[in-house]
């Protein structure tokens, strides 16, 4: 059915890419808002705007009740939840689709199976995905894990069946520390997720993260459009993303592709979705799936064409795929910087006052954001304000305009991540494409003398 008015649920750079996309097909925007973000660029460009709540997120972003009754009061036929608070959330999912409400997103049951790991995995080698290796489920009792551990041999990771972000998380080097950790991360995942179900993998050494863009119909067609490379990362968190990866050959892209639109396919999978693995010595090993539209989505736009949003909204529609897998071209390379405001060595947050602004501009160069001269950074949510996306005909081209576009940023009064983006992109290992999900770290270490191996306690790392 055809969507006319459209709730996005969500604030900052995601809401107004979501408005840009609805707007471009003549659909009308309602935009939600803490009190704390009343002054929002995605509050001013939308049609309509209702306030949901106080600044912390549990009280508006994540209100349910508030969200749905700005649904009804505003008369939107369709909700799009972005990215992060409710777009995981199966319940809502469902609660939306109970009030006759378009849920822009997938199956609910998908959403849930997928967002407990265990089941996720064992739903992923169902369906003839590679997995890491590691204990067939959860693990209930140490002997149970000892057993497990021995067989794939250590160092071994214990990881949270709930867990994001990294939490839940712990690296066991050798058996006589695996009960102490194990019941580490229990209680880590029970305080950050209610859950305390764990499950143990091996731990791979030095892997590239590497991740597939799918849709389907939920009909049983689906398509992938390549893959990201995003192994640049601080404390599990993503910092700067490219497409294609520089180690993934054309035929590997073809076949591994192949693999997980077949598996998306057989699932019924509907709309934008997300199969990340870790790559190392030419294997992938399935370690999540993410059932939404990424931060990083863009690079992908950027050497396909499609427009993934549009695409989400006329799934959602009920309309067939926009392309075949025939039609899609991978042309080019991008490269997205995520910039925070924050302090680009010791990554404190810095919010406040944007005295100045100018975006980056020209050929092949995109800025998100919802920034403006004037506006005040909110203190309550996310630091990332900015995603600047850069085309180029060739990986080398890219970095130059790269490189060209983070020296135009300006973003004065606060501190943000720009610097930092800088140096990587000049580094020669960056260069050559020669880095795995542990460089950014060690590299701030070497470089900068942070001690961020030190402060990733937090993930056991
Ligand atoms: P989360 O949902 O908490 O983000 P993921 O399973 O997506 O957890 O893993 C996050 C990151 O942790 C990965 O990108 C990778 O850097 C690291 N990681 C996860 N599993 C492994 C593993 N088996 N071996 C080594 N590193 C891993």
């Amino acid at each position: 059915m055809a969507i006319s008015r459209l709730l996005i649920a969500n604030r900052g750079e995601i809401a107004l890419r979501i408005h840009r996309a609805a707007h471009e097909m003549g659909i009308e925007t309602v935009a939600v808002h803490s009190t704390a973000d009343a002054d929002a660029m995605h509050v001013r460009l939308a049609d309509h705007a209702i306030c949901i709540g106080p600044p912390a997120a549990r009280d508006s972003y994540l209100n349910v009740a508030a969200i749905i009754s700005a649904a009804e009061i505003s008369r939107a036929d369709a909700i799009h939840p972005g990215y992060g608070f409710l777009s995981e959330n199966a319940q809502f999912a469902e609660i939306v689709e109970a009030h006759d409400i378009t849920w822009i997103g997938p199956k609910p049951e998908h959403i849930r199976t997928m967002g407990d790991k265990v089941a996720a995995k064992r739903t992923a080698g169902a369906l003839g995905l590679p997995l890491v290796p590691g204990s067939d489920g959860a693990v209930d009792d140490i002997g149970e894990a000892r057993k497990v551990a021995a067989e794939i041999g250590y160092p071994v990771l214990v990881k949270a069946a709930s867990g994001g972000g990294g939490r839940g998380m712990k690296v066991v080097p050798s058996e006589d520390q695996l009960e102490t950790l194990i019941s580490q991360a229990r209680s880590e995942a029970k305080a950050a997720f209610g859950d305390d179900t764990v499950y143990i993998e091996k731990y791979l050494g030095n892997p590239r993260h590497i991740e597939f863009q799918i849709f389907g119909d939920g009909k049983g067609n689906a398509i992938h459009l390549g893959e990201r490379d995003c192994s640049l990362q601080r404390r599990h968190q993503k910092v700067l993303e490219e497409a294609p990866s520089p180690v993934i050959t054309p035929a590997e892209r073809d076949r591994m592709g192949g693999i997980v639109a077949r598996a998306m396919a057989d699932m019924g999978y509907r709309g934008a979705g997300t199969i990340e693995f870790l790559w190392e010595n030419g294997e992938f090993y399935f370690i999540e799936m993410n059932t939404r539209l990424q931060v990083e989505h863009p690079v992908t736009e950027a050497i396909t064409g499609v427009d993934l949003v549009r695409e989400q909204i006329r799934i959602a529609e009920g309309l067939p795929l926009s392309v075949l897998q025939e039609d899609i071209v991978f042309s080019g390379h991008a490269i997205e910087c995520r910039i925070n405001a924050e302090d680009p060595w010791n990554f404190t947050p810095s919010p406040g006052l944007v005295e100045s602004y100018h975006a980056a501009g020209g050929m092949h160069v995109r800025v998100d954001s919802g920034l403006y001269a004037g506006y005040r950074i909110p203190p309550y949510y996310d630091s990332m304000i900015a995603k600047l996306i850069v085309y180029g005909r060739t990986r080398e081209g890219c970095i130059m305009r790269l490189r060209r576009a983070l020296d135009e940023m300006v973003v004065g009064g606060v501190k943000t991540s720009i610097p930092l983006h800088q140096a990587i992109i000049r580094d020669p290992d960056f260069e050559s494409g020669d880095y795995s999900i542990k460089w950014l770290e060690q590299w701030l270490e070497e470089k900068v003398g942070l001690a961020a191996a030190e402060h990733a306690g937090d993930s056991g790392q």
